[in-house]
């Protein structure tokens, strides 16, 4: 039986106090505990930011990779080892700035793994510029004027990039975030995970606070839950184009409820056949044996070159 210490590193946290951060960390490994993941089952990518630092943190195989390229490196070492649970994580400024075309593109795929955005709409890491999310207009404590640009959804741009799972939780709500975190991994597909998460050091907007609705004039909670009003994003049927079109439909006018009330939940779920599954049928050795088992260095590749004489 694994505990939650198996998850645990004895390296150096050194967020702020009070970062949104501690709480995603504290989820990824309540959801690799509940499903009682061995650590070396599991691979934890990242890009650069706060953030950066989660595979740091957890006791599994990580790989700090570079600014915007997280999804790429995840996608290879997911295809190079398909036993392995992999979980990508990254900010909002690496994955929908430097990184907005392999954001893209990783939807296409369709790749068996879990991508977790650290939402907090700055570049905390750098001192709080505004970063891809910040909608215009908004000015925190460390920019000098209001964002000039718009903000991108990063929910919309999931579901019109094909990920066929896509979910919005909070960093501050672990049980919630485990909940979902468990449905990404166990997705077979590329999931997608919007985490709100609060930056007490820049962004004293999106606070606590203002996520509890203290500021409103009847006070409430502004995140509220999907499941709790009926809402369906589950297609139950991919062949069905109109099924399909409605459900992500559905999806998109959701992602647009911002301001007193914000859903969190599942927007759109699809099970459709996997990058892996589509590969295996072009390369039928993949069947047999991923490619880390492959034997790379002795390959005959007299065939291939007959073929392109
Ligand atoms: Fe967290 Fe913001 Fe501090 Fe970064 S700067 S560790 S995101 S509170």
């Amino acid at each position: 039986m694994l505990e939650m210490r198996t998850y645990k590193t004895q390296v150096h946290n050194d967020w702020c106090p009070g970062c949104g951060d501690f709480g995603i960390v504290n989820a990824i490994q309540m959801t690799l505990l509940e499903m009682q993941l061995e650590p070396h089952r599991v691979a934890v990518f990242s890009g650069i930011g706060c953030s950066g630092k989660t595979p740091h943190f957890i006791n599994a195989y990580g790989f700090h990779t570079l600014h915007g390229r997280v999804l790429p490196i995840a996608t290879g070492a997911r295809l190079a080892n398909p036993s392995l649970t992999v979980v990508a994580v990254g900010g909002d400024g690496d994955g929908l700035g430097i990184g907005a075309g392999h954001f893209v593109h990783t939807g296409r795929r369709n790749v068996d793994f879990t991508y977790v955005l650290y939402n907090n709409g700055v570049y905390g890491l750098t001192k709080g510029q505004a970063s891809p999310t910040l909608p215009k207009g908004i000015k925190t404590k460390s920019m000098p004027l209001p964002a000039i640009v718009e903000g991108v959804n990063p929910i919309t741009m999931a579901v019109a990039s094909g990920y066929t799972f896509v979910a919005r939780s909070y960093a501050l709500d672990v049980r919630h975030l485990k909940q979902i975190l468990r449905a990404g991994i166990e997705h077979r597909g590329s999931a997608f995970v919007d985490v709100l998460q609060t930056c007490p050091t820049y962004n004293d907007i999106n606070t606590k606070e203002w996520y509890s609705g203290d500021d409103l004039p009847v006070k409430q909670a502004r995140l509220y839950k999907l499941e709790e009003t009926g809402y369906n994003g589950i297609v139950s049927d991919p062949s069905n184009g109109a099924e399909v079109n409605e459900k992500k439909g559905n999806a998109l006018l959701k992602s647009f409820e911002w301001g007193d009330k914000i859903p969190v939940g599942v927007f759109f779920k699809m099970e459709v056949p996997t990058f892996e599954d589509q590969l295996a049928q072009r390369m039928p050795i993949l069947k047999e044996k991923p490619f880390v088992e492959q034997d790379i260095y002795n390959r005959d590749v007299t065939p291939l070159l007959e073929e392109l004489a």
